[in-house]
């Protein structure tokens, strides 16, 4: 994904104005959406519009539209709702401090899309099409975007439509791309997260979807993250279905080690971790300062012995909701291990934060001017 990813370089006027304006209502008035981006919460208030386009076998993507946010009329034999083709994505616009409007790295979200749509007999979308639904989406809402450091948070997605029961790919698809204004990950600054590592359950398996980002992936991961829960955990990692030994991701990021000689290491790209933007821009940046991070089989116990000894200094997770997380705790039935917070998490945090924001050069190109 990174390798496509990096080949990409469409800017948003070349993408601009694919999605024709189907709207009818007036959307919220500036007062309410001031109401609104003073109080954000994560994922509940959506903006006026919505982008919306269809894919059906004979004719392959039409019918690009700009509509107004609302409700779905689905068939109850749409088969997303019966055999779950369903795939999405994740990416955030930000408001520099200028007042323009930008992504980051929106053409890794659109190659992982279509990574996924492959694995889940999905069509293939255009990358001019994803590109083009963010950049007519957040222009036309572009009111709800916040302030630093809240973003707009961009939900692109793709389902089966078809009213049939039948266990076989859908002859139809509709993508959908909505937006929801949010704040800032953590309201108290860095919170270190407590997790519980499973020994129980697993997110994916070897030749399973575990690399596609698909809702099932999800909805298996909620059992595990409600018992975490209940034993006061707030997130839950996964190992390795095929050892039950090394070390894979957290129910929605990716995991890094850092050692206390310097030596940074991640979980290697088995088939069964989704590859995060957030991942591959750690190791590039990292790679820009001389560490080259090793992406490797971490065993779980080996990493126990390592933070107890002393020889594992800070180990963090890291996504496009959160950046990057300390992990303070690490616990499951035969092990309980605090982890200290270190200055290489937060440094990562400073950096990737700084580009998103303009603060910091983009030296790899990864910020998208809306
Ligand atoms: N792993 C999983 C399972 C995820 O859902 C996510 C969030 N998309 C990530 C890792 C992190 O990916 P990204 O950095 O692209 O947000």
């Amino acid at each position: 994904i990174e390798t496509a990813a990096a080949a990409l370089t469409l800017r948003a006027d070349d993408v601009a104005g694919r999605f024709e304006v189907a709207s009818t209502k007036p959307g919220r008035n500036e007062a309410d959406i001031a109401q609104i981006l003073a109080d954000l919460k994560f994922g509940t208030v959506f903006t006026d519009h919505m982008v919306h386009m269809t894919w059906r076998l004979q004719d392959g993507w039409g019918e690009c539209r700009l509509e107004d946010y609302g409700d779905l009329s689905l068939s109850p034999a749409a088969s997303v709702l019966h055999y779950g083709q369903e795939i999405f994505e994740g990416l955030k616009a930000y408001r520099h401090a200028d007042g323009s409007l930008w992504t980051f790295r929106p053409g890794f979200n659109a190659v992982r899309m279509n990574a996924s749509a492959r694995r889940m007999a999905m069509p293939q979308l255009e990358v001019e099409d994803f590109l083009g639904s963010i950049v007519d989406l957040v222009r036309a809402d572009a009111a709800y975007v916040p302030e630093l450091p809240g973003a707009l948070y961009l939900r692109p997605f793709m389902f089966a439509s078809e009213a049939f029961l039948g266990v076989r790919p859908s002859h139809r698809f509709e993508y959908l791309l909505i937006a929801s204004p949010v704040g800032a990950y953590f309201a108290n600054g860095f919170t270190p997260v407590s997790i519980w590592v499973s020994r129980t359950y697993h997110r994916a398996g070897p030749g399973g979807t575990g690399a596609a980002k698909t809702a099932g992936n999800y909805a298996s991961s909620l059992l595990p993250q409600q018992e975490a829960a209940a034993k006061g955990f707030e997130q839950v990692c996964f190992l390795d279905a095929r050892d039950e030994v090394n070390l894979e991701e957290l129910g929605g990021m990716n995991v890094f080690v850092v050692y206390s000689d310097g030596r940074v290491a991640t979980p290697r790209l088995t088939g069964s971790i989704l590859e995060g933007g957030t991942r591959s821009a750690i190791i590039q940046l990292l790679a820009d300062g001389g560490i080259a991070v090793e992406q490797t089989a971490i065993p779980l116990s080996e990493l126990i012995a390592d933070i107890e000894s002393g020889a594992v200094s800070e180990v963090f997770a890291c996504g496009t909701a959160a950046v990057v997380t300390p992990i303070g705790r690490l616990a499951s039935d035969d092990f309980d291990v605090s982890v200290p917070f270190g200055e290489m998490t937060a440094s990562i945090h400073e950096r990737l934060t700084a580009i998103q924001a303009g603060d910091a050069e983009d030296t790899h190109g990864w910020m998208f001017r809306i």
